[in-house]
This record gives C-alpha cells, structure tokens and sequence, in this order.
C-alpha cells in the first residue's frame, strides 16, 4: 500500500481524507494542533509545524507521495524530499512560484496568460511613486490569505492602506463574474476541466460566501476559461489538482486572478455534485489510477457556514435539525472546536435542477444553520 502524507490538517485535509477511505493508501498528517480537523481520520498522525524544514523533511522522507492543503509549507524540505525520489504535489517548484504573488504574476506574463496589468513595489515609498498607476489592487507577495494581504487602492488619498513590503500593484478589474475552474492533471499530463463555478463573496469578510455551478457564461466565455486554465496548468510540468480563479470583466474579457495547487473552497461541491469529486481525482492522481468523471450530476450550490457574529467559544450548531430537513442539501461539519466570526465552520451543498430552487434554498440554509458558542 502507498503511504501518502498530507501537510495541514484542516478541513480540505479531513475532506481528502474521507475520499481515501475508499482507496487502498495508508494516510498521514502533519498539523501543529492535534485537535485540528483532520487529525482523527488519518492512519498516523505527527504534531509538528509545516513550515518548518526539519520537521517537514522527517515527515516525508519515509512516504512514497507528499500533498499539501495550504500553500504556506517548506517549500526547501519538499525540494529535497523530491529529489530523493518522493513524489511531491504539486511540484514544489510550482510551489515556490504561487506563494509569491509577484513570481506567480510574473508566470502568467512569462507564459502570456491573459492576467490584469501589474506592477511590483517593493516598499511604502515605491507604492506612493504609483499613483498614476490607480485605481489598483495591492497584493502583499508573501503572508496574505482569505482576502488578508489584498488592498483595493482607488485613489492616492488611499494609498496609505498599501503594505510596505514587496507587493504586485495590480489594475482594478471591472468584474462582471469571479470564477474558478479546476483542472486535474496526471503524471501523463492527461487532463479533466471540472464545469467552471462561479463565486460570490461577502463584501464584509471577503471569505466566498457561495457558488453556483455551473457558472452562467455564454459558451465562447467558457471557452476563454477552459483554454487559459489550461495553459497556466500546462505550463506548470506538475501532476496535481489545481483550482485557477478568474474574473471576466464587464467586457468579456478573461482574467486570471491567482491558482491553488490543491484542493480548494471552490471545489466542494463536487463531493455530491459530481461522479468524481475533487478529493476523489486527487487520489486518483497520485495512486496513478485513471482520472475520474467531472461531470456534474445536477446543478448545485455550495454554502459556506461562517462563525456567527459576536460569537466566540466552544461551537454549537444552532438550526441543524431544520437544515437537515431540507431536500438534496448535504452538510458537513469540519468538526472544529472553537467558533469564531467569520471563521469557516462548514459548509453545505445544495443540489436542484432549478436555479430559483438552489438559491431559495441556499439563502434559507445561511440564515438558519448558525456556528454559535454554545452557552456553559
Ligand atoms: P486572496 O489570495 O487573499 O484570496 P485575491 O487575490 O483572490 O486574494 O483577492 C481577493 C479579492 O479581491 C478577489 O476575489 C476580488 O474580489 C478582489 N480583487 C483581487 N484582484 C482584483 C483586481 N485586479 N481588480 C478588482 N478586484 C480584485
């Protein structure tokens, strides 16, 4: 049997996990909380820090295959873990470029991936020298997740919200649609497009709030997305599961915004959606089986479930029972112990043939099922 490690030990961890209950893998985590949750779904279980060379290093070196469910790992361990023959996805060379932002940028412009314009700042002084370049968005290259690290600058009397430290300054794009599409891509270089989604965020927290698949784009759009999603996953010479997010403008033009090398937010719905979910594919990539069926089954929504506002504590789940009375609406608790506002508890898939159907009921699951601290 293979033994195959995952470094993070969250929900997307967990969520692989379930998925390779039904393959004959012999799993291992890596996570710095033993609590986390996907520590109880594992063979084997280490505590340790995923950003540390050592301890990502001892981890791997004994498997066969090495993941990863968030991008901020040590790339330098994963180097050498793969040049002595462990199979790492994705590359870690892939790696290194996404979690940088300038040098994930600077793939897209090297590989002519339509991407909006950009411009790199190395520091406060260099963003305030920038101002013809507004209205823009700051990215800081490294450290910024879930919309932390992502500055909307308008005008100069906004730069001082900028990073003072090595960020892409990039042209404000007039989204008419945030997308994403997931790509697999095996040792062959065989490929699978998933139908594309289309997102919707919370302006608040900037986390998704929920997504629609399949998005509602004309064909040549989807053309446009399955064509470059293709290339930039192409280009990366790496096996893996890669989920490439993307704006079309007002004008139907089509942008990348930035890709996961990995399992993401954005794929959820696949578990009941569709015949082969993003998990399953994953494992099918790296067990070197065929990859899977990434046809929808029905249309569906996907539903983030976020801590409740003003709630802070050990969890409890207010309107389960009445969610869980809803038809063709699957939930899953990602079986963390402490709620937060705004921190991603779980989530819920809803599937209908009818549009009206998924967000009447999408809208009724988000108000009903609330993450609260539950009262000592
Ligand atoms: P993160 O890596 O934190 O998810 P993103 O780069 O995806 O950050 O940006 C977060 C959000 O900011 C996007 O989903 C989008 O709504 C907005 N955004 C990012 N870049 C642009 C842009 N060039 N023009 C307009 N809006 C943008």
């Amino acid at each position: 049997m293979l033994k195959v490690g995952i470094l993070g030990g969250g929900q997307l961890g967990r969520m692989l996990l379930q998925a390779a209950a039904n393959y004959p893998v012999e799993t291992f985590v890596m996570e710095d909380d033993a609590e986390c949750p996907a520590a109880h779904l594992c063979h084997h279980f280490t505590k340790g820090s995923i950003r540390d060379f050592d301890a990502v290093y001892n981890f791997g070196k004994n498997l066969d295959a090495i993941t990863i469910e968030i991008e901020n790992v040590n790339v330098d361990a994963l180097e050498k873990l793969e040049k002595e023959g462990v199979k790492v996805y994705p590359s870690p060379a892939v790696l290194r470029t996404i979690k940088n932002k300038i040098l994930q940028k600077e793939y897209y412009q090297q590989h002519e991936i339509p991407t909006a314009g950009f411009k790199i700042t190395l520091s406060r002084a260099e963003l305030e020298a920038s101002v013809d370049f507004l209205p823009a968005v700051h990215k800081l290259g490294e450290g910024g997740y879930d919309g932390k690290g992502v500055q909307m600058i308008k005008d100069a009397e906004a730069i001082s919200l900028g990073f003072d430290a090595p960020s892409v300054l990039e042209k404000a794009v007039d989204i008419k649609k945030e997308i994403a599409q997931m790509v697999a891509i095996n040792a062959d270089g065989q490929t699978a497009l998933y139908p594309p989604v289309e997102m919707l965020f919370d302006p608040d927290l900037n986390l998704l709030d929920y997504q629609l698949c399949p998005a509602e784009i004309d064909e040549k759009t989807l053309w446009k997305i399955e064509a470059i999603s293709l290339s930039v996953v192409r280009n990366f010479k790496s096996p893996g599961l890669f989920a490439v997010e993307l704006f079309v403008d007002k004008k139907g033009d089509v942008f990348v915004n930035e890709t996961a090398p990995r399992v993401h937010n954005s794929g959820h719905h696949t578990i009941e959606a569709h015949y082969s979910s993003q998990f399953d594919m994953l494992w099918r990539i790296m067990l070197n089986y065929p990859l899977g069926n990434t046809a929808a089954i029905l249309p569906s929504i996907m539903v983030n479930i976020i801590g409740a506002d003003g709630h802070s504590g050990p969890v409890g789940y207010e309107g389960l029972e009445e969610m869980l009375k809803i038809d063709n609406a699957f939930v899953h608790l990602y079986g963390k112990q402490q709620t937060k506002p705004g921190r991603k508890m779980g989530h819920v898939t809803i599937l209908s043939n009818d549009k009206q159907d998924l967000l009447h009921k999408s809208n009724k699951v988000k108000r009903m099922l609330l993450p609260v601290a539950k009262k000592s």
